[in-house]
């Protein structure tokens, strides 16, 4: 059954099949087509142009193109593009979480959450665009004089996820556009929709045609093939899964493109006996179960000293078993489905292996009948490290809890991991939120706090859940080079 999306909005002109090259809506060259779902109906909601590996050149050439230009504008000229450009998507937030929760199934409380925070990254960096400062440096020699200029680095590539099929761009697009690069953006071929009407938007706020260009495609693997091989291009910008990450690095390698790598996590949550559960419970709700688990900075494993432990899964049932699990156009819905019938099985296969290595069921652990890609709130506790789960990266509502003894167990046991993406710990004592936040091996560390991310800090992993800080100061790193300029004979 396919669903007219467009008769939802306000403004049926954000809901866009095509893909946007050079500032024009294009079909595929052969006319191929691709079906996006609604994951809470399984209904088919938009035909997306299918777009392969020649279409990616000619974006890449366009982009190259375009770029010559928009280098030479000031930065608060194209500061003042993206200003208006955050303007619209505020403007337009109600239709923009109307798509986005129709393609990505979270609620449209979540979808308003991320289009605000989606939008606070392309003002962040209009602003930083304008900070891009260099320096002058003393050298040896009394006739000559040191200087360190930031250029852009050049066409940048982004390939993006779907569980947030919004700030995953804005993060990328917002720093890439500010110094002066151009950018060939793959969405997730489960969440093109958003990114469409977020080039829609960047139209009407001015965006010269060629600077971003969507390249929308069902093959991954022949638009990625192109988008890190291509000589023009000159980086690399990435969110989704380690082993993707890792081929799209080395691929990145025969024409020594910069990467930058947001890739997945295994954050553990700890729980001292300390805590004020009471401030442990919503955060912990929230670091788990934000859009259904999906998230690469869920709580992944949740480590609970040994004195709480009963009345913590005592109060997570309690709250988890008020959870209502729906679609987006049921105003009562609390929580989404997982984006695809493949993540159900995948977080129930995790889940049943869990069980037969010793785990038991506080609560869910079931398939639910029905149309739509639901799976229930489940708890797993009598955990150990010894099983699968504990390296394994949930994605779904599944709340993994452990138990430790010692301060020092629970940072051994939360570092054991390949990850480090994000950690989070709850405590009432001063001298443990220094030391545990300083011993934790991750990039990000929330201490009494799980809603860690804003458009002002560095987001980013250590090991292998990536490189490179998206957002804050560092956020515009990515996207510059720094050249020395030496000038002689000023004596
Ligand atoms: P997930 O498992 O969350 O879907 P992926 O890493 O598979 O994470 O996907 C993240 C993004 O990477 C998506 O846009 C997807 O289409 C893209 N992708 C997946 N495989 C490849 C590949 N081989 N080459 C280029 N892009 C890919």
């Amino acid at each position: 059954m396919t669903v007219q999306l467009a008769d939802q909005l306000s403004d049926p002109n954000l809901f866009r099949q095509q893909a946007y090259i050079n500032g024009q809506w294009k079909n595929a060259d052969n006319g191929d087509t691709f079906a996006v779902m609604d994951p809470a109906t399984g209904n088919v909601i938009a035909q997306v142009a299918n777009l392969g590996a020649s279409q990616t050149v000619t974006a890449i050439e366009i982009a190259d193109q375009a770029m010559r230009k928009w280098r030479l504008q000031t930065a608060k000229s194209r500061a003042d593009i993206l200003e208006s450009w955050y303007q619209l998507i505020l403007l337009n937030t109600e239709d923009l979480a109307i798509i986005m929760s129709a393609e990505q199934g979270k609620t449209l409380a979540e979808s308003r959450g991320e289009i605000s925070y989606s939008a606070s990254f392309i003002k962040w960096f209009a602003e930083e665009g304008k900070r891009v400062y260099g320096d002058v440096i003393p050298l040896a020699q009394s006739d000559r004089r040191g200087i360190a200029i930031k250029q852009p680095i050049g066409v940048v590539a982004a390939i993006t996820p779907w569980n947030f099929p919004s700030a995953m761009i804005s993060r990328k697009v917002g720093p890439a556009l500010s110094v002066g690069c151009a950018v060939v953006l793959k969405p997730a071929a489960e969440t093109p929709l958003s990114a469409l009407a977020l080039a829609e938007l960047g139209e009407r706020a001015g965006l010269p045609a060629g600077l971003l260009n969507i390249v929308t495609s069902e093959d991954a693997v022949a638009v990625g093939a192109v988008l890190t091989t291509h000589a023009l291009v000159k980086k690399l910008t990435f969110t989704g899964s380690t082993p993707v990450g890792k081929l799209l690095m080395a691929q990145c390698a025969s024409t020594v493109k910069r990467t930058s790598m947001e890739l997945g996590g295994n954050a553990p949550i700890i729980v001292f006996d300390d805590a004020d559960l009471d401030l442990v419970m919503p955060g912990v709700i929230n670091a788990k179960f934000r859009n259904s688990g999906q998230t690469c900075i869920s709580a992944n494993r949740i480590l609970v000293q040994k004195g709480i432990y009963q009345e913590f899964i005592e109060r997570l049932s309690a709250a988890v078993a008020e959870f209502d699990f729906g679609a987006y156009t049921d105003k009562s819905s609390s929580h989404g489905p997982l984006i695809t019938a493949k993540a159900v099985e995948n977080v129930h296969a995790k889940v049943k292996k869990a069980i037969e290595q010793g785990a038991t069921v506080v609560c869910g652990g079931q398939l639910s009948d029905g149309p739509g890609h639901f799976y229930p709130a489940t708890i797993l506790g009598n955990l150990n490290s010894d099983m699968s789960i504990f390296q394994e990266e949930i994605f779904g509502p599944v709340a993994a809890i452990y138990s430790f003894d010692t301060e020092q167990q629970a940072v051994e046991i939360a570092n054991d991991t390949p990850f480090g993406l994000a950690a989070y710990f709850y405590t009432e004592n001063m001298r443990r939120c220094w030391k545990v936040s300083e011993a934790l091996e991750y990039g990000m560390v929330g201490v009494n706090e799980t809603a860690i991310s804003a458009e002002v800090v560095p987001f980013g992993g250590f090991k292998e859940s990536g490189q490179g800080r998206e957002g804050s100061k560092y956020g515009v790193d990515d996207y510059l080079e720094i050249k020395y300029i030496c000038m002689g004979n000023v004596d």
